[in-house]
C-alpha cells in the first residue's frame, strides 16, 4: 500500500503549488486525489484533472451512496474525496496526496490512522491576503470568506503531524519532501 498524505492550510498557502512541485518528484511516486465539487469551474480547469465539477444532485447522490471517503462545506460549495480512486491507487504502490480542509482532515486520519497530515501555513495573515489578491480568481466577498476561514483553520494547526511555514516556496518544498522520504524509509522498515 502506498502511504496516504493529508495536505491542508488555508487557501493562499500555496499549498497547491507545493503539491505539484512534489507530483512532479519521481522519486516521490505520489498522485494528487481528485475531488469533486459543486464549486463553478475556474478558467483553466478542466473536469476530471482538476475536480470532477458536478451540481449539488449529482453529489448528494455520491454522498447517499457511500462513495465518499469524507465530505465537507467549504468556502460555501461541497468537496469531497473519492474512496475508490484512493484505494485504488494506493494499491497500484502509489502514495496518494489529499489537499482538503481541516474537517476532511480529521474525518481521513479517523478512517486511516496511518496517514501523514501537514499543515501548511504562512508566517502572517498578511502574506496570506497578498496572496489571494494576486490570484485576482477571486471576487472581494470571495477573499474575505476565504480569511475569516482561514482564522479558523490556523487555529486547528496543532491537530496536524506536521507544521510546514511557506514563505519560501523552494524550502517549504523540500521540508515536506523529507518528510515523506523519513516515512517512506520507515514504512519498508516495517514492511522488511
Ligand atoms: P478551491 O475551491 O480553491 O479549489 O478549494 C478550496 C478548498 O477546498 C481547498 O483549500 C481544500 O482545502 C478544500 N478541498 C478541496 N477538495 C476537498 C475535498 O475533497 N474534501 C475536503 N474536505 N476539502 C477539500
Amino acid at each position: 500500500m502506498g502511504p496516504l498524505l493529508i495536505i491542508s492550510g488555508p487557501s493562499g498557502s500555496g499549498k497547491s503549488t507545493i503539491v505539484s512541485r512534489l507530483i512532479a518528484m519521481p522519486e516521490l511516486r505520489l498522485r494528487q486525489s481528485i475531488s469533486a465539487t459543486t464549486r463553478p469551474r475556474r478558467d483553466g480547469e478542466r473536469d476530471g484533472e482538476h475536480y470532477f465539477f458536478l451540481t449539488d444532485e449529482e453529489f448528494r447522490s455520491m454522498i447517499e451512496r457511500g462513495e465518499f471517503l469524507e465530505w465537507a462545506e467549504v468556502h460555501g460549495r461541497k468537496y469531497g474525496t473519492i474512496r475508490r480512486l484512493v484505494d485504488e491507487w494506493r494499491r497500484e504502490g502509489w502514495g496518494v496526496v489529499l489537499v482538503i480542509d481541516v474537517q476532511g482532515a480529521e474525518a481521513v486520519r479517523r478512517a486511516y490512522p496511518e496517514a501523514v497530515s501537514i499543515f501548511v501555513k504562512t508566517s502572517s495573515l498578511e502574506i496570506l491576503e497578498q496572496r489571494l489578491r494576486q490570484r485576482q480568481s477571486e471576487s472581494e466577498e470571495s477573499i474575505q470568506r476565504r480569511l475569516a476561514n482561514a482564522r479558523g483553520e490556523l487555529a486547528r494547526a496543532s491537530e496536524f503531524t506536521y507544521q510546514v511555514v511557506n514563505d519560501d516556496l523552494d524550502r517549504a518544498v523540500a521540508e515536506i519532501r523529507s518528510i515523506i522520504l523519513d516515512h517512506k524509509r520507515e514504512d519498508s522498515k516495517h514492511a522488511g
